[in-house]
């Protein structure tokens, strides 16, 4: 497949998630078919949000995508390795930021929340709160401002993630693999991919 392809699959199985038409999955046939081989066709980082698992919103099953999960899907040099793992070893085509509508780590940002090493995390998202050009109230509260960050960040760790793998940033010059950002709407369950 191409990368267009299986970006295209990745929709395909959206809709069948949002149609409530997935498939049957058999996940133990899953589970052997895959027992001496993986072949996934991309690898998505995405939030640790309980109502955003990402292979059941594209009707995913075992096998077909690498994952990655941190609050706020940003990235750092361990997820940045295990994409580079997926893309350039393990033959994934499509690297997936996919963030979602009302992400509390996003708020958290916002409101200057701080607990531990969260604090550390959230400062990873606070540059996409400056970067977000909006008219009106800039606050956690506001819906529609948190999603404008949400979509920000994403875009972002685009950005971070070309800049800090030359490894993925060469794949994506040369064709063979894709970066794509997409955000989850938690309301209707839409992945819209960025185009
Ligand atoms: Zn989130």
């Amino acid at each position: 497949m191409t990368p267009d392809e299986v970006i295209e699959s990745l929709k395909s199985g959206n809709l069948r998630f949002r149609e409530g038409k997935m498939k049957q999955h058999d996940y133990l046939a899953q589970k052997r078919a895959s027992q001496k081989g993986q072949y996934p066709s991309a690898v998505i980082l995405s939030c640790i949000d309980s109502r955003a698992p990402a292979e059941i919103l594209l009707d995913a099953g075992i096998g077909e995508t690498f994952n990655n999960r941190v609050a706020g899907n940003v990235q750092n040099e361990d997820i940045l390795g295990s994409m580079e793992f997926a893309c350039a070893l393990a033959g994934a085509k499509v690297v997936v930021v996919m963030g979602h509508t009302s992400c509390g780590a996003v708020k958290g940002a916002i409101a200057n929340a701080e607990l531990g090493n969260l604090t550390g995390l959230l400062n990873k998202i606070k540059p996409a709160i400056a970067e977000t050009v909006y008219e009106g109230e800039r606050t956690a509260d506001n819906y529609d401002f948190v999603d404008a960050v949400a979509r920000t960040n994403i875009k972002m760790t685009l950005t971070g993630i070309r800049q800090q793998s030359p490894v993925l940033n060469k794949l994506e010059q040369d064709g063979k693999i894709k970066i794509v950002g997409a955000i989850y709407k938690l309301d209707g369950g839409e992945v819209e991919f960025f185009s």
